[in-house]
């Protein structure tokens, strides 16, 4: 999709912070604000705007962003202690960018707390 930055992104149209994993459907890369050591966005090469647009054509995506995020937990080192995985889901699930993309945090003790706030 066009301004789509992630897509631009994902096509490799615009540089971005280090590239942890790619394959032909997935790009795994660093967040821009981390808010943890780790802090790994995986995003889809198709546009799909948000969780919510996850249907029956596109859901091979979901299966590759879910292989990739193992990938990234080993390639992180964070698979061992383990890591949260969050989507935020249009406005009111505190979604900023309109392209389908799973946060994966880690390399810390999280708290066990689900920020509502
Ligand atoms: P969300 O609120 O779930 O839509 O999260 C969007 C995330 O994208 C935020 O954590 C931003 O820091 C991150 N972000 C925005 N622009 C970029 C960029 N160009 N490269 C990497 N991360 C970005
Ligand atoms: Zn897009």
């Amino acid at each position: 999709m066009e301004d789509c930055i992630f897509c631009k992104i994902a096509k490799h149209e615009i540089p971005t912070e280090k590239i942890v994993y790619e394959d032909g459907y997935v790009m795994a890369f660093n967040d821009l604000n981390p808010e943890a050591p780790v802090h790994v966005l995986v995003v889809p090469k198709m546009h799909i705007s948000n969780f919510d647009d996850v249907d029956e054509e596109n859901f091979v995506y979901l299966e590759k962003i879910m292989k990739a995020i193992k990938e990234v937990g080993k390639i992180t080192g964070i698979s061992e202690k383990g890591y949260r995985i969050i989507n935020n889901c249009k406005e009111y699930g505190g979604q900023a960018i309109n392209h389908l993309h799973f946060h994966v945090i880690g390399g810390t003790k999280l708290s066990s707390k689900i920020n509502v706030g």
